[in-house]
């Protein structure tokens, strides 16, 4: 079951990358297995992916744990860091997706052996309950990161509104683009920000028209896999 909705999540995304005159390597499939267990990670990372996220540091590095024969594995943490926490995970991970305030930033600053590639977390949508960085701060945010010496801006992230329409979903991760763009402009070294972590199961395709380079996909994976 598995390698059948891997191969059809491939499909759409070269379909998508084919629309817009993409070339589908620069799309990387992060498998988001915050719903699974090891074994079923097992089962993905067999079928050959190479990118895996979870959005609670416990679950992250026990998962981690787990499968350490797959040391080529790249582990992301996409969800809400707490700085107490930070301690524990920074050195485990290969990307952070959730970037969203300088505390946090000089919190892993003061924690991370090596530099660590971040993406800033843009609450595009305006939603109250969606943690991040207004697009109206995003700038000065990131000026305030330059004397951070271990934080490296690798990009820009975002959701989408829940039960938005294809044109408001599209406008969101377009702004995302947009201010990725907007970034790069000012060509700080620390922060290159050429990557847009933008797309999860219900949206991936849509973002992958817009520019996504990372795509953020769970539940599609593992739907009419046997329940955990
Ligand atoms: C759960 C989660 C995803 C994946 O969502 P699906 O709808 O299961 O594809 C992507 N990004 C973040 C931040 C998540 O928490």
């Amino acid at each position: 079951m598995i390698a059948d909705n891997l191969l059809k999540i491939q499909q759409d995304i070269q379909d998508s990358c084919a629309l817009v005159h993409r070339n589908p390597k620069e799309v990387t499939l992060v498998a988001v297995t915050k719903s699974v267990d090891s074994a079923t990670t097992e089962k993905l990372i067999e079928c050959g992916i190479k990118n895996c996220a979870e959005n609670r540091v416990d679950k992250l590095l026990q998962k981690k744990q787990d499968l350490l024969k797959y040391p080529d594995v790249k582990w992301h943490l996409i969800g809400n860091l707490q700085r107490r926490k930070v301690k524990l995970i920074v050195n485990e991970i290969d990307c952070f997706h959730a970037l969203d305030s300088l505390k946090l930033a000089e919190e892993i600053q003061k924690r991370v052996e090596k530099p660590l590639a971040c993406f800033i977390e843009v609450n595009v949508s305006g939603e109250e309950s969606k943690h991040g960085i207004s697009p109206e701060e995003l700038l000065s945010f990131v000026e305030s990161l330059a004397a951070l010496s271990k934080i490296k801006v690798v990009g820009l992230m975002t959701m989408a509104p829940k039960d938005a329409s294809v044109k408001q979903i599209r406008k969101v991760f377009r702004t995302l683009k947009e201010l990725r763009d907007l970034v790069q402009t000012k060509e700080f070294t620390y922060a290159p920000c050429t990557e847009l972590s933008m797309g999860m199961s219900q949206d991936f395709q849509l973002a992958v028209e817009e520019g996504a380079t990372f795509i953020r996909v769970g539940t599609a994976l593992f739907k009419d896999e046997e329940e955990q």
